[in-house]
């Protein structure tokens, strides 16, 4: 697929259900019915950076902060290891309280309990990610958000975007899984930079790929603008399904939150993983975007198993690395 295919793609003129067939069977050639479960553990909601789309965002002074410490995080982690979990995502804010050797040490414990680990903690030294990795991590999530430099711009005020692209650099030369993404319907964002995006995480051979819609904040610059579509960001989804059959693709909780069954309706569009919050009192106050849906929070193997057979899938049972089928 070239741009103009894509940008084609993407546009309300083509067939959605044709496209969603498409990239449906696509994932159930290359990655099995299973659907990985990753636990998610949201553990501080400080951030030196001031995104103008996040709630977390620096400059809201009308949040509530919070911070896990070491023995609450490994607690949570333990507590996913009883309910079936084989993968934590630890993410948080850039909080700069959390030094190297608190992390390795954080990111130790929990491989210690045979988790197959990813971490999103934003833009690091490349002796930080190296660190991480030493001590264990197995992936890293790292949106680029928009692939556009003037749109970026305006997004993320005092950021460089070249450093972005940096990290996501480092961290693949360090052998990391490494994961990317979009917000789909931004301001300002045209359906020719996202095929730019899509065509980006071709380029970078991604191991994963993170779309949602963008739903705008309150207390946020953007409180007031017109969210994205939940229609866009499946077609985009779809179109990253077909192009890269074998990666891990979420359903994001955004799809989710601005359409009712949104997480099924994308697990039959392309998506295979879904990532449950296994620490839901924390995860309010983690509000990157408003009424984040909650409905798979802590939910145990058993009870996701019983939701996903009602679309024939069922959970997987391998850690759910790229190679993995199932
Ligand atoms: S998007 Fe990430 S880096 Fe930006 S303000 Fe929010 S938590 Fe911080």
């Amino acid at each position: 697929m070239n741009k103009k295919e894509i940008i084609e793609l993407l546009s309300d003129n083509s067939n959605f259900d044709e496209l969603r067939e498409k990239a449906d069977k696509t994932r159930k050639e290359y990655k099995g019915d299973g659907v990985h479960l990753r636990g998610l553990i949201e553990f501080s909601n400080h951030c030196t950076r001031n995104c103008t789309y996040c709630g977390i965002r620096r400059d809201n002074k009308n949040l509530e902060r919070f911070r896990l410490d070491r023995d609450e995080i490994i607690e949570i982690a333990k507590h996913g290891k009883e309910l079936g979990y084989k993968t934590i995502v630890l993410q948080s804010g850039e909080d700069l309280t959390y030094s190297i050797d608190k992390l390795q040490e954080i990111i130790a414990e929990i491989k210690k309990l045979d988790f197959a680990l990813t971490l999103s903690l934003g833009e690091k030294t490349y002796e930080e990610y190296r660190a991480y990795k030493d001590a264990g991590a197995d992936r890293y999530l790292l949106r680029i958000e928009t692939t556009n430099n003037e749109l970026y711009k305006k997004l993320h005020p005092n950021s460089s975007h070249a450093n972005r692209f940096k990290c996501l650099e480092h961290l693949k030369e360090l052998g990391f899984e490494v994961g990317t993404g979009i917000m789909t319907g931004l301001p300002e964002q045209s359906l020719e930079s996202i095929a730019e995006d899509i065509l980006f995480f071709k380029k970078i051979d991604a191991d994963m790929i993170g779309l949602g819609p963008f739903v705008p904040s309150p207390d946020t610059p953007l409180a007031h603008n017109t969210g994205g579509s939940f229609e866009l960001a499946i077609r985009a989804m779809a179109i990253v399904r077909i192009l890269m059959p074998e990666i891990n693709i979420p359903a994001t909780s955004a799809m989710e939150t601005i359409k009712e069954n949104g997480r099924f309706i994308a697990l039959n569009s392309g998506a295979n993983v879904v990532m449950p919050n296994l620490a839901p009192k924390s995860a309010k106050l983690y509000s990157i975007y408003p009424k984040k849906s909650s409905d798979w929070s802590n939910i145990s193997f058993a009870e996701a198993n019983k939701k996903l057979s009602e679309i024939g899938r069922f959970v997987s049972s391998t850690k759910g690395f790229k190679k993995d089928k199932e």
